[in-house]
């Protein structure tokens, strides 16, 4: 394959060297690290240095990471009625989430369907606190779940804000920050969050590993899968140590990263966006006018539909995506633009390019040039067929 250029970071990011590096040494290991003899004890050590990388990177304490297969999953064993804060013993009446929620948050969790409740957007695609604010005040226990930043419009939501209506409600706030981690401020404390999920895919780590991290006096009273009490029973089964080393040194790495490599993507998708709308005025970017993700930019054009361009900008060497890679594969308009009230004609036009750390000025320029012959190329189909 000749010259390709990566603009889907937020389906899934390369590997990181120092993730590699780290997966490549754990594998050298035998040891269970359920077992108290040297061998398991080795990997006992791999596992806990891991998760106080991680615990740093989420500011919080490593005793308080769960290790599971990846966001999904942190999303699952978060969302439940058992969820108890401060040694209380009473179940989560009711389960509110926000209608741009990852599928595995929209699903509910282990919440019954008649306790869970959509909230709204704006079409900023933030969250209406209005709606949040009567929302919390009609259930007597509510368990609330935000992202931290949208994974199609990088949009990033008022969190500390967001905590303080929960709080003050009684509530507790779950954030599913896996777009955040490592591009922007992930501290639980500084965020106000109770719980946070995490994906070590999103930032350098391999796929098939993430974590829940929570609060320390927040305790989760029905486990996820029960077994051999692992992860402190929370979710039983050897654990996986070759990817729980690279999560850690990817979480290590992004940690130290994380500024200088916001800085740089903020400058590059600024210039991309700007080159673009140059090119095409009639394109339509979503939910700039808020705070967003410095890597991410969904965008429009009129007339375009996203699966005829991706197909002609894969041909082009350019890999980007329609929206989330999960609901990318069936043609579907966007959960997350529907939300936001856009036209589903224009939603189906929409592009997502994200970009990461290795992004280089060059692939900019492949992205331009292939957008200047692919959106003309299309254009003239779409004219000559209308
Ligand atoms: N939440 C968000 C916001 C995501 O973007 C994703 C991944 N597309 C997930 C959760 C699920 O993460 P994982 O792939 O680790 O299951």
């Amino acid at each position: 394959m000749s010259e390709r250029a990566y603009f889907d970071w937020n389906a899934t990011a390369p590997l990181r060297p120092e993730a590699r590096d780290a997966m490549i040494a754990a594998l050298a290991l035998t040891g269970n690290a359920s077992s108290v003899h040297g061998e398991g004890r080795a990997a006992r050590q791999v596992i806990e240095i891991a998760r106080q990388k991680v615990a740093h990177l989420m500011g919080c304490e490593a005793k308080n990471v769960t290790f599971t297969s990846g966001a999904t999953e942190a999303n699952m064993l978060a969302l439940t009625p058992t969820l108890e804060a401060g040694g209380r013993k009473a179940l989560r009446d009711k389960l509110f989430f926000s209608a741009i929620e990852h599928p595995s948050v929209r699903s509910g969790g282990r919440f019954p369907a008649e306790t869970q409740e959509e909230l709204t957007v704006t079409h900023a695609g933030l969250l209406d606190l209005h709606a949040l604010r009567s929302a919390v005040a009609r259930a007597e226990r509510p368990l609330v779940s935000v992202m931290l930043a949208n994974n199609e419009t990088g949009v990033i939501q008022p969190i500390v804000e967001i905590a303080a209506i929960v709080h003050e409600a009684g509530g507790l706030l779950h954030v599913d920050a896996v777009q955040g981690a490592g591009r922007i401020d992930c501290d639980l404390a500084t965020l106000g969050a109770d719980l946070l999920s995490i994906s070590a895919h999103k930032l350098g780590g391999p796929q098939g590993i993430g974590a829940l991290v929570r609060r320390g006096d927040i305790h989760i009273g029905a486990p996820l899968i029960t077994g051999g009490g692992q992860e402190r029973s929370l979710r039983a089964g050897t654990e996986n140590v070759a990817a729980i080393a690279g999560f850690g040194a990817a979480a290590a790495a992004a940690a130290a990263a994380r500024q200088a490599d916001a800085a740089r993507m903020a400058q590059l998708r600024d210039q991309l966006e700007a080159r673009l709308l140059a090119m095409t005025p009639d394109a339509v970017i979503f939910g700039a006018e808020a705070l967003r993700l410095p890597n991410t930019t969904l965008i429009a054009v009129p007339g375009i539909k996203a699966e005829t361009a991706l197909i002609a900008f894969d041909l082009a060497g350019i890999a980007l995506s329609s929206g989330s890679a999960c609901s990318s594969g069936r043609v579907q308009t966007s959960h997350v633009l529907a939300a936001m009230g856009v036209e589903p004609d224009l939603a189906r036009g929409a592009l997502r390019l994200s970009l990461g750390w290795s992004t280089t000025q060059d692939d900019v320029e492949s992205l331009l040039n292939a957008w200047n012959t692919v959106i003309s190329s299309l254009r003239k189909r779409h004219a000559s067929a209308a």
